[in-house]
C-alpha cells in the first residue's frame, strides 16, 4: 500500500470532484466511502436519470430558479458554467 498525499472522506459529488482535481494535479489520493457505492446522490439526481445539469448558459440556467436564487446562483454558474460541469463528469 502506498502513502496518500490526500485522504478524502466521502465519495459524493464534492469528494469525487476534489479527488479528481487533486489527482490531476499529481497528488496520490485515497477516497474513503462508508457505503458500498460511490456517487450515489449524483446518480439519483434528476429523478434517478443522473441529469445533474443543463445545456443552458450560466445566465439562463440561473434565471430558472427565480430572481432570489438567481442572485446566489448567477456568480456560481459564471465561475463554473453548466457545460464545464458536463465535460468534467464526462471525463
Ligand atoms: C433523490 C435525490 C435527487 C437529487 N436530485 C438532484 C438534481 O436533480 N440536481 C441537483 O443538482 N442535485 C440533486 N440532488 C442533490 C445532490 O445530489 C446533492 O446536493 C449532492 O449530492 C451533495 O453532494 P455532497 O458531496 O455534498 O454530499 P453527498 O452526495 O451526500 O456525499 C457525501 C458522501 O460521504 C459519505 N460519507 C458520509 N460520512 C462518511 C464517513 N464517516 N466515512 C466515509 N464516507 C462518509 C456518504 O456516504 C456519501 O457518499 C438530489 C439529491 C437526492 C437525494
Amino acid at each position: 500500500m502506498s502513502a496518500a498525499d490526500l485522504v478524502v472522506v466521502g465519495a459524493g459529488a464534492a469528494g469525487l470532484w476534489l479527488a479528481g482535481s487533486a489527482a490531476e494535479a499529481g497528488l496520490q489520493v485515497l477516497v474513503l466511502e462508508k457505503t458500498a457505492r460511490t456517487g450515489t446522490k449524483v446518480l439519483a439526481s434528476g429523478g434517478t436519470r443522473c441529469n445533474l445539469t443543463t445545456t443552458l448558459g450560466p445566465k439562463e440556467a440561473a434565471a430558472l430558479f427565480g430572481r432570489k436564487a438567481e442572485r446566489f446562483l448567477g456568480p456560481a454558474f459564471s465561475t463554473l458554467p453548466p457545460l464545464e460541469v458536463r465535460q468534467r463528469f464526462s471525463q
